[in-house]
């Protein structure tokens, strides 16, 4: 107040402030600062890096889908999909665990510790007692059609909680916007379950003890995109016009949710 009070300030400060524009007259200034407000208006998360882990490994593949098809092939395309999806949204990003070797789960979190995000790609199954048998291509399968949809997880012992909760959170609301729907049977009172609700309407369920969780050294969040056991959700998380739409949306909140740290 007492500076605009003065008189003399406001005509100072703005001298001040003009004088660095003067650089621009400058032709070589002109040439090298182009390409630099180019690159920041296009991109505002220039600087911000997203780690896309791709769950599990070819000795342990994870879950079966319903069909025999391994888990690990579906996170392999998802988290592609992902990956690619983030950087049209001018997001850095890096690929982890997509040659299907890293079988050391804490050395996915220190890969990607120069990551502002960590998320690890996974597909879901169910508790085995609800898993029925059907034949597909003459052999005999395990099934059930019981749930469906996606889930997410954050860690209470991971060291960004609030960040982590802030992510999962815009990415099961983006999920929802984008027609997906959370499958919730996670916080069922059952053996193997009783994953605690963190956030029930976006899906969102405390998991403290998933290593990659709770090693990462940066907000992580373990996304579960739907039920590879279902017969007719795995036919659709198959199709590559599904796998886009899920990595559009999982960007979208991705990249929401690191512009409002
Ligand atoms: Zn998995």
């Amino acid at each position: 107040m007492r500076a605009l009070a003065s008189g003399k300030r406001p005509f100072y400060t703005l001298r001040r402030l003009v004088a660095p524009l003067r650089l621009l007259q400058n032709p070589p200034v002109r040439l090298l600062l182009f390409p630099l407000l180019l690159c920041a208006a296009a991109s505002p998360h220039a600087q911000t890096a997203v780690a896309v882990d791709v769950g599990h490994f070819i000795e342990e593949p994870g879950a079966t889908s319903a069909r025999g098809r391994p888990e690990l092939d579906f996170n392999r395309e998802l988290a592609a999909e992902i990956e690619s999806a983030a950087r049209s949204r001018g997001l850095r990003t890096m690929l982890i665990g997509a040659d299907g070797f890293m079988s050391q789960l804490a050395r996915r979190t220190a890969a990607a510790a120069g990551a502002d995000f960590f998320l690890s790609v996974h597909h879901d199954s169910v508790q085995p007692h609800f898993l029925e048998t059907w034949d597909f291509d003459r052999v005999e399968r395990l099934f059930s059609d019981r749930y469906s949809g996606f889930s997410l997880f954050v860690s209470r012992k991971n060291r960004s909680l609030a960040r982590s909760l802030a992510c999962a959170s815009a990415i099961g609301e983006a999920l929802r916007g984008a027609g997906f729907s959370p499958s919730l049977y996670h916080a069922d009172p059952i053996p193997g379950e009783n994953k605690p609700f963190a956030d029930r309407r976006n899906g969102v369920h405390y998991y403290d003890n998933l290593i990659v969780l709770k090693t990462a050294r940066t907000p992580a969040v373990l996304l579960e995109a739907g039920v590879i056991v279902n017969r007719d959700e795995e036919l659709k998380l198959q199709s590559e016009e599904t796998r886009k739409r899920i990595a559009a949306a999982v960007a979208q909140g991705v990249g929401r949710c690191l512009t409002r740290f």
